[in-house]
């Protein structure tokens, strides 16, 4: 199924994300891991693309496990620094005839070594790219506050409009921790004009290193509440893992309360995180 179709149906929907392993020997343990998540009926599950595309075989390949082992609704993503013309056409092809309809285009990181794949400059002209030479369900990245590039959040929204232009069908945001950030966010979206489903990024943070990681590579605001959470249950991992599974679910309530339809939960490859998540929110998304 598109995603473009799911969004339009009359329910919250609520996805799930899983990265494929750097080894091959390890690609039938996150299949696992995928196939338990897939039995929380999730509305979709993306799987990521290594930065420098050297590991593309294994997102496709998660990715048809998806779609064919699972019977889940798969989104394979794809960079622009690690794919070429010629390599996307071959990813495509191979995407579409094992029934993966949705493809999440993205720029990825540049490489400060300069070796990267310089067919498409920017995520835009990747999915604009994959639109004309597929019936692909594209989606791209946005961020609630402003990607690290940018000049300005105005710069990056124009940017926004530019993306929606090449003909995305829907966004996914980066996550973010404070919601009003979000709020903000949207309102400038609408400003703007542009009209784009937006599908929110929520992380659960379940150990105080996943959060140092986190500041120091998306440079994401860390609301005081929360550091209090790391500060009072970092030393203890059980303590710490339930109480960033509350503070998702905390975020994922509060957004739905106010209007939003669409929840992508990074879970990275853990099971039993988007477990807890499902159950907490059971009466609430059904
Ligand atoms: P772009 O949309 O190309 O934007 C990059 C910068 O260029 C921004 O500053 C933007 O303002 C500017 N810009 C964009 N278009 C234009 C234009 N037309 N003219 C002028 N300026 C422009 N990385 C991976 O390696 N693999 C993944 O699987 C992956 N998945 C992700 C999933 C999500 C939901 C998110 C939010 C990020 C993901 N990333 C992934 C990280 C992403 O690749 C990086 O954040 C990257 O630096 C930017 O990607 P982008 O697609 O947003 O790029």
């Amino acid at each position: 199924m598109k995603i473009a179709d799911i969004l339009k149906q009359d329910k919250i929907s609520l996805s799930l994300e899983v990265f494929p392993p750097k080894k091959w020997e390890n690609i039938e343990s996150t299949e696992r891991a995928v196939t338990e998540m897939a039995r929380l009926s999730p509305s979709f599950i993306s799987v990521t693309y290594g930065a420098g595309g050297g590991t593309s075989a294994y997102t496709t390949r998660i990715a048809k496990h998806i779609q064919n082992g699972c019977g889940v609704t798969a989104l394979s993503h794809m960079t622009c620094v690690g794919t070429d013309r010629e390599k996307a056409l071959g990813l495509m092809e191979e995407l579409s005839e094992n029934g993966v309809e949705n493809i999440l285009a993205l720029r990825g990181d540049i490489p400060e070594s300069g070796d990267y794949k310089k067919d498409f400059r920017y995520a835009c002209e990747l999915a604009s790219f994959i639109k004309s030479h597929g019936d692909f369900c594209v989606g791209g990245a946005c961020y609630p506050e402003g990607h690290p590039d940018a000049p300005s959040i105005a710069k990056d929204i124009d940017a926004l409009k530019i993306k929606e232009e090449s003909g995305v069908d829907f966004f996914t945001t980066q996550m973010f921790f404070d919601n009003n950030i979000y709020y903000c966010f949207l309102n400038k979206l609408y400003q703007k004009g542009v009209k784009t489903p937006v599908i929110t990024g929520i992380m659960p943070i379940t150990n105080a290193s996943q959060l140092k990681r986190i500041i120091s590579l998306s440079g994401s605001i860390i609301p005081t509440r929360f550091l209090a959470i790391v500060e009072k249950f970092g030393d203890d991992p059980a303590s710490m893992r339930q109480a960033g599974i509350l503070y998702a679910c905390d975020q994922i309530v509060d957004l739905i309360a106010n209007g939003v339809h669409n929840v992508h939960i990074y879970t990275m490859n853990k099971p039993e995180v988007a477990e807890a998540i499902v159950r907490n929110l059971s009466e609430i998304v059904k």
